[in-house]
């Protein structure tokens, strides 16, 4: 298992680690499989996504938060619980094929960590077996 470091910049957010992830598979030696993103965060994501044209995570963001009001009525005394909900709806894992020792994804797809109550500093942890 090896830990990404994420330092978001925003209070909501898609950052691009497809490369961090791709370092990882590519130095782990496996040849075809799979790799496993975690997020261990309450109020982030991981999403796999568009990563060419960057007004699609934008576009996500904004969605989600018109889905998701950050006022919305909430018992949650934190006061943060349009996060949570957000991070629940995206959820804490994706799973990308391995292929060749290196990470098999669609043309236009990248791998995103979904910030949703920033700025704040963050991890991902990345397995491939
Ligand atoms: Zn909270």
């Amino acid at each position: 298992m090896t830990s990404i470091s994420v330092k978001t910049s925003a209070h909501s957010q898609g950052v691009d680690i497809t490369r961090q992830v791709a370092q990882v598979v590519e130095s782990s030696g496996v040849a075809d499989g799979w790799c496993e993103v975690f997020v261990p965060h309450t109020t982030a994501a991981v999403a796999v996504n568009e990563a060419a044209d960057p007004d699609v995570i934008h576009d996500i963001i904004n969605t989600l938060d018109k889905l998701v009001p950050w006022q919305g009525g909430y018992r949650h005394a934190e006061g943060n619980s349009a996060a949570h909900v957000k991070s629940v709806l995206l959820g804490s894992t994706v799973r990308l094929p391995v292929s060749g020792g290196r990470l098999s994804l669609g043309t236009w797809q990248g791998i995103f960590f979904m910030e949703f109550d920033g700025p704040r500093s963050r991890k991902a942890w990345v397995d491939v077996r």
